[in-house]
């Protein structure tokens, strides 16, 4: 395993990717390249590359959109 991130990203100005390089700190769920705490998102217990993330809330994620507030729920159905 990598022990660097092997994210690239690609400047407008060329068409060379800059690898990342930063030390990883996990390993996409989906597509298993190594990952840096910058490049690391979290989602539904796993950790993903940014484009995997996309992806992933895109078609797979089952993750619900928070509600901590409750009272929105409490609002009295009387008009
Ligand atoms: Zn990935
Ligand atoms: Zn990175
Ligand atoms: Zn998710």
């Amino acid at each position: 395993m990598s022990q660097f991130c092997q994210i690239e990203y690609v400047s407008s100005d060329s068409d060379i990717g800059m690898p990342c390089g930063k030390t990883a700190v996990a390993k996409c769920a989906d597509c298993g390249a190594a990952i840096c705490s910058d490049c690391c998102v979290e989602c539904c217990g796993d950790s993903f590359c940014e484009l995997c993330y996309d992806y992933h809330v895109t078609h797979s994620c089952v993750r619900k959109p928070v509600q901590t507030d409750q009272r929105t729920q409490d609002r009295t159905e009387a008009a």
